[in-house]
């Protein structure tokens, strides 16, 4: 089955302690149990094991940032989807573009991640986004299709992928797209998904890229939209609870 809308994801990034990270999922899991959506957190990898046990009983999705693309090995600093999926993640992003661009992660190692999440039977939360620079030079559509196409993981389906548009510059910045840009870049990417993916029109696409509680209610509703990826507002759970709720979940 395809994942129940809207999908609506929390990346902490490199924040959280594990006292306040077990309050703020308590906080979710006090909220609702058992979403009638599909809510998730991602923690960094050390209270991705803590959070995951703190939630066993909800159905809030626990998940991790990142995963290296081998099940084990001399990877220093690296952690694997079986490890992941060992201490209770459900899930796991990559091709987070503070990755590609930050740690300079290719497309192909995205899809070599993702597919090593699968294998494992993670749900693989896929980002793709241009660049200021790419957007300023009309780029945009030509990197999507080119991340799209470069780091979509063999055997992806509805009920295992989510693609995650994220434009590098909203990240962070409190900037967003317009309303039009955002219909643009998913009528685009479902476009793509129909052709190249198994059950591609029901693969969840989310917008992410400074969604809060103000804007939320109008980027989800737009079509093509299933749900939206969060960074800082995730951090706070009753911004992160409103942003759900904005998105018809309860
Ligand atoms: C993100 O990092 O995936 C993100 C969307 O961050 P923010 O919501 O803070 O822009």
């Amino acid at each position: 089955m395809p994942l129940a809308r809207p999908v609506v994801l929390g990346n902490w990034k490199m924040n959280g302690l594990k006292a306040d990270a077990l309050a703020l999922v308590g906080r979710l899991a006090a909220r609702a149990a058992h979403p009638s959506g599909t809510l998730g957190v991602f923690p960094p990898a050390t209270l991705v094991g803590p959070v995951a046990q703190r939630l066993s009983a909800s159905r809030i999705l626990v998940g991790g940032q990142d995963c290296h693309e081998a099940e084990s090995g001399a990877f220093t600093g690296s952690i694997s989807a079986a490890m992941l999926a060992d201490v209770g993640a459900k899930a796991v992003i990559v091709g987070h573009s503070e990755r590609r661009h930050g740690l300079g992660e290719d497309d192909a190692l995205v899809k070599a991640k993702a597919e090593a999440a699968l294998a494992q039977g993670l749900l693989v939360v896929l980002c793709i986004g241009e660049t200021e620079g790419e957007y300023l030079a009309g780029e945009r559509d030509a990197v999507l299709t080119r991340q799209l196409d470069g780091s979509l993981p063999d055997g992806g389906t509805a009920e295992n992928l989510v693609v995650a548009y994220e434009p590098v510059w909203a990240i962070g910045t409190g900037r967003t797209p317009s309303q039009e840009e955002i219909k643009e870049t998913h009528t685009l990417l479902r476009a793509l998904l129909v052709e190249r993916v198994a059950g591609g029109a029901d693969v969840a696409l989310l917008y992410g890229g400074s969604v809060k509680a103000e804007n939320a209610a109008d980027i989800m509703a737009m079509a093509d939209v299933d749900g939206a990826l969060v960074g800082g507002a995730s951090l706070d759970a009753d911004s992160f609870w409103s942003i759900y709720t904005a998105g018809g979940g309860a």
